[in-house]
């Protein structure tokens, strides 16, 4: 599931699941700026603070596409190490703030004293320019109010953090999740997004729109209309 089999990407797309549920922090680079962005902060400082080091990377964005604590855990030490702030969707921002009320819903432990990082709000329409790639914000409620995938423009890829899986969606019955928001969101991914277009999802493997339009059961036809 490394990216080397995803080809024609204008980026590299490095991926490093991290804690119990395994949640995909992505460091996402442009390799002719050397330009980075880090989506979802849940973990896995030491490694992606190396690989910037090594590739001589330039951080210039912390996004979160969604606050639920396993995604953003973390956020606070990664926007102190790379000086960005996070930028996450305004509706999700109680989730950050309750961090380790969510820890302690699961029966996990608050691992250390965790601080809120500063943070830019990120709304619909917004677009990150990452040397010669741009990245629109959708904003996808379902999964959580404030949910976002960043789509990039040319729609080769888009990270999709829990709206989508290779083979499941994300649920809808944690706080603050919707479904009837869910099947908005996934309808609208699924009638303007091309089948070839890469999947970054925040869960498991990189999958292909096409692929998840056939197989995946909660996307089948009147699966979710
Ligand atoms: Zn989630
Ligand atoms: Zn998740």
């Amino acid at each position: 599931m490394g990216v080397s089999e995803v080809r024609h990407l204008p980026v590299q797309v490095e991926t490093f699941p991290v804690g119990f549920f395994q949640t995909n922090v992505y460091l996402v680079v442009e390799p002719s700026s050397g330009e980075a962005l880090v989506v979802d902060p849940g973990g896995g400082l030491p490694e992606i603070r190396e690989r910037v080091r090594a590739q001589g990377l330039s951080v210039r964005a912390l996004v979160a596409t969604h606050a639920h604590f396993d995604h953003v855990l973390d956020a606070d030490l990664f926007a102190e190490w790379a000086d960005v702030p996070l930028l996450l969707h305004p509706a999700d921002r109680i989730l950050l703030e309750q961090r380790e009320t969510q820890l302690r819903s699961f029966g996990f432990p608050v691992p250390r004293a965790l601080r809120m990082p500063p943070v830019e709000a990120l709304q619909e329409g917004v677009t990150l320019t990452l040397g010669r790639v741009v990245l629109e914000v959708w904003h996808t409620p379902g999964h959580s109010p404030g949910h976002v995938v960043l789509v990039e423009k040319a729609r080769t890829f888009a990270l999709v953090g829990d709206l989508i899986f290779r083979g499941s969606i994300g649920r809808v019955d944690l706080p603050g999740g919707d479904a009837v928001q869910m099947q908005r969101s996934l309808l609208r991914f699924l009638q303007e997004l091309p089948d070839t277009i890469w999947l970054f999802p925040g869960h498991g493997p990189v999958t292909t729109l096409g692929d998840e339009r056939v197989h995946n059961p909660f996307l089948r036809e009147g699966g979710i209309a």
